[in-house]
Formats: C-alpha cells, structure tokens, sequence
C-alpha cells in the first residue's frame, strides 16, 4: 500500500494534487422549497464557483498547500469564471482542459431555514477519462496527497487512486455523493472522508451519533477494517469530526474532533474545507489526528463568511485561532 497518513515524513510541504469537479453553482434563496409541479417565488439569485474538487482545491492552496486540479470545463463563461477563481487561489490549473460540452452546473434551492435541494448537471466533468488522468503524469508522479471526490466517473477516480498509489501519494477519497464503489478502489484509499449519512450507506448500518463512545466509535473503525479501510476521517457538522485510524496504537486508534466554536452563517462547502485543510497538513507530514485538528478550524472558519470559495480561510486566520 501507498503512503499512510502520517507517515509522510519530512515536514516539507509536498504537492497536492486534486481530480474531479468543477461546477458553476447556479443558487435560488426562496422562503420554502416548492413541492414537485409547483412554482414558488425566489428572493435572490447567485452564481458562485463550486464543485467539490474545485473547492477543495481552492481551500488546499489558500492554506498554503501547493495544489495542481486536474478536471474539465466547458468553453463557456461559466468555465472561465471557474478557471478564474481556481487560479485566483494559486491553483496549478495547467491540467484543466476545456470541452465541447458545457461546464458542470448545480442548480440549488436554499430555503429560509437554510435546508437544500440540488441537482447537478455533470456537463464537462463527465468527459473527465483515465486519459486525462495519464495525461497529468508529470505532476501526479511527485504528490504527496491525491485527493479524489464521486463527481467524476468511477473509472476515472479509479485511474487517478491508482496513479496516486503507484506514485507513493496519500490517497484521499471523499465518499461525495455517496455512490457504491468497487472494492478495488476502497482498496486504493489511504483515507476515506465521509459524513454520517455517507458513512452509514457505505457500511449499510447506521453510526452513531457525536456524543457515542469511545468503544461504540471503535466498533465503527473496526467495521471500516473489515471493508479495507484503515483510516477514515468522519465529519459530523456543528458537533465536529472523528478520527478512525486502525494503523494508530490501540489507545489512540479513535479521537474526537470538537468542532471550533464560530458564529456559522453558511456551511455550504464546508466539508471540501475540511477536506482540503487535511490534504494540506498531510502534505506537511502531519499524523491524522493533527490534521483533523487542523480542519477542523479552517472548515469552521469557512461557515462564517457566505459563499464557498471566496470564503475559505488562509492559513494565518487558521493558526491565529490555533494560538
Ligand atoms: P458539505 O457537503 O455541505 O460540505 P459535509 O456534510 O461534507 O458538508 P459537515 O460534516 O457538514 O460536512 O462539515 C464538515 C466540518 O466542518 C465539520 O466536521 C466541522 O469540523 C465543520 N463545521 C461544519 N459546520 C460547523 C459549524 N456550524 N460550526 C463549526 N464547525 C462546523
């Protein structure tokens, strides 16, 4: 197996490199959602950069990691607003290509209480091939961490899992949104980052809620071992993340993460905040448990300000709070 968390080494921030999703988010706000047939009035429009791949690798370099996307957009505004944003951040976007079909979008429904609906339309990500995987060599060869969410074809994170193993990289693996996986990519996962909901439909049973145990959160690693999955980071929103690492010593092979305590205004994207803070302090060399820490800030940070992207912390917002 590649690199496990934590055990990356030498403390010099290695390259992460992040492959799947970019999405315009197409977002209404409307005082309730409408049943199916009905029409309802919205009171706000917004077109924001999304995309779970984007996002975490926006996060990634706002944080100071050194961050390549690999991924599609359509050769239309909405992929030149993405392609704009990613780069604004510092993003590697050479390995970015545009396609003959349009950008991905989501079309999302906010209502006053801040419960959703969206859809996604894949768009160019769906053109995202093991070719374009193949074709990133140069920068997939040397990461440190390939990070890898369910926006993109299965055969697609297939490829990218693979080259980052083959290459030594930790490979992350956010389970969003949930699809069944084959075995053999569990298999290629170093770190699996799901949310409740996620984990429970992995392991078809439900998990626990944040105030279990220390020995009900080990039943739940040691289900994950069963599935080939050593080390998964759970996120569990407002009550913060726990850390299942079955390569850690007995005693410290569960930690729980309190989440950071922020006044939230929107927690939209705040688990590919989470994401890409991990990918960041793993590059750095940091164990698991550090780096949950770490994201934990950064992804409370991001519910502060409204929007995605533009609202992701650097990293010295992140270590002032830290002090
Ligand atoms: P999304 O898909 O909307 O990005 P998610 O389900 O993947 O969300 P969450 O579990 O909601 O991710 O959130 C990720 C992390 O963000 C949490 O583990 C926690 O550390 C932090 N977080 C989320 N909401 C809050 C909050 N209200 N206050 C503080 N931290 C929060």
């Amino acid at each position: 197996m590649s690199a496990a968390a934590g055990q990356a080494g030498s403390g010099s921030s290695g390259r992460i490199v992040v492959v799947g999703s970019l999405n315009a988010d197409l977002t209404i706000y409307c005082d309730r959602l409408p049943q199916p047939g009905e029409t309802v009035h919205g009171n706000g429009f917004a077109v924001n950069p999304g995309g779970k791949s984007a996002n975490q690798a926006v996060a990634a370099a706002r944080l100071g990691g050194h961050v390549s996307l690999v991924g599609a957009v359509g050769e239309d505004p909405n992929g030149a607003m993405l392609e704009a944003s990613v780069a604004g951040a510092g993003v590697d976007v050479s390995h970015v290509r545009t396609s003959s079909e349009p950008t991905g979008v989501a079309v999302i429904a906010v209502d006053a209480r801040g419960e959703n609906n969206i859809i996604i339309s894949a768009g160019a990500n769906g053109t995202l091939s093991p070719a374009d995987v193949a074709g990133a060599a140069d920068v997939l060869d040397g990461a440190a961490v390939v990070s890898l969410c369910l926006e993109v074809s299965t055969e697609t994170v297939l490829a990218a899992a693979q080259a980052g193993h083959d290459a030594g990289a930790t490979v992350l693996l956010n389970l969003s949104p949930y699809a069944e996986i084959p075995a053999a990519l569990a298999g290629l996962a170093d770190v699996l980052l799901v949310n409740a909901h996620e984990a429970a439909q992995f392991l078809g049973t439900p998990v626990p809620g944040a105030n279990a145990s220390v020995a009900d959160w080990d039943g739940v690693r040691d289900q994950f071992a069963r599935h080939g999955i050593q080390q998964v980071l759970m996120t569990l929103g407002s009550e913060g993340s726990v850390v299942l690492d079955s390569l850690a010593p007995a005693a410290s092979r569960v930690t729980l993460v309190q989440a950071t305590a922020v006044a939230a205004v929107d927690t939209t994207g705040a688990g590919d905040a989470f994401t890409g803070a991990v990918a960041v302090r793993l590059a750095a060399g940091d164990a698991l448990a550090d780096a949950a820490a770490f994201a934990s800030v950064a992804a409370a940070l991001a519910t502060t300000r409204k929007g995605t992207q533009a609202a992701y912390p650097v990293a010295a917002d992140v270590e002032r709070r830290l002090r």
